[in-house]
């Protein structure tokens, strides 16, 4: 039985978070206090409390957040022009869109319009072509966290074989050019719903990364030993045994996986808090630029 090392997410944070205290205090020291402006439509929970754990986030470490919380009867327009306002405004650094936005608004326009330097997510199309390219800019929050535990963890990944699973433009598609271009010189499958027998694929893999949103998706039989796993997925499974009634699980059966595993990212605890701290390396980035 391999001795299964938890790959830190919170670890990874802190460490982080303590070099971007001495950013933070040396913009402050010229005045520039990194502000972060999000926008947030209806009343969907859990986008509630992602961007609420944002703001406590930026507070907590002397930064400004700005919540902007509008109906979701709010109109296209109207939150464009809401968007451009905010781009003309010189003390905000960072403008974050909280997704999924309600089915009648155009994401990919609303997305559009954040001007790309203040663009924290690296959403904007300029900011993943440039990340496509080969030279990014603002390098999406979860794709960077995922890379950061990678480092912390001296995980090397030039020439290894990668399984990336799901395809999204806010996971899945920016890592696999991240890891297969010259930041990880990997070899990288993306899969996705319709690639067929998924463990020929993942039992092939040194690393996996695992970005999907279905509970137990990766089970102890797909992946070879001393694999390396990822996992982003967050899902919510009911638990009557817990006070809330349910609990959070990533994609991949963490207990299962122990024991066969290299090392594993747990979910809570892994890459979830990566993604904050890599929103507020962003915005701290941008508070440069501007
Ligand atoms: P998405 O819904 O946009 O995409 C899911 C992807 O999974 C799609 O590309 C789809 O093709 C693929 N897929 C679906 N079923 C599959 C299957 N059976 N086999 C293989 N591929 C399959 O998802 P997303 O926005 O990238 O999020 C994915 C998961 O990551 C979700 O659980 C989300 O909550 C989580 N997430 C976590 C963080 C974090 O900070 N930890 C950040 C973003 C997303």
């Amino acid at each position: 039985m391999i001795d299964t090392v938890k790959l830190d997410g919170k670890l990874v944070s802190i460490s982080i978070k303590e070099k971007l205290k001495q950013e933070i205090y040396n913009l402050k020291k010229n005045n520039i206090t990194p502000k972060l402006a999000a926008i947030i439509i209806g009343d969907d929970p859990a986008s509630k409390i992602y961007v609420n754990t944002k703001h406590k986030t930026f507070k907590k470490f002397g930064c400004e957040s700005q919540v902007n919380k509008f109906k979701d009867n709010i109109k296209q327009n109207e939150l464009i022009d809401f968007i451009q306002k905010l781009n003309n405004d010189s003390s905000i650094h960072g403008i974050l869109v909280q997704l999924p936005l309600p089915s009648h608004l155009n994401s990919d326009e609303i997305l559009n319009s954040i001007n790309p330097i203040k663009d924290v997510d690296g959403f904007h199309p300029m900011n993943l072509g440039l990340l496509l390219k080969g030279n990014p800019s603002f390098i999406p929050c979860t794709p960077y966290g995922c890379l950061e535990i990678l480092k912390y963890y001296n995980i090397d990944v030039k020439s290894k074989s990668i399984v990336i699973i799901g395809r999204s433009n806010i996971v899945g598609k920016p890592l696999m050019n991240l890891l297969s271009g010259s930041y990880g010189n990997a070899t990288v499958t993306l899969c996705h719903s319709y690639t067929r027998n998924l463990k020929d694929y993942t039992l092939k893999a040194d690393i996996i990364i695992a970005a999907v949103g279905k509970a137990d998706l990766v089970t102890r039989d797909m992946i070879k030993e001393n694999s390396i796993i990822l996992d982003v997925g967050i899902n919510r499974i009911s638990d009557q045994k817990s006070d809330k009634g349910y609990r959070i699980v990533g994609d991949v059966d963490y207990e299962g996986l122990r024991g066969k595993a290299k090392a594993i990212t747990p979910v809570p605890g892994g890459v979830g808090p990566m993604t904050i701290t890599m929103l507020l390396s962003n915005t701290i980035k941008a508070a440069k630029i501007i």
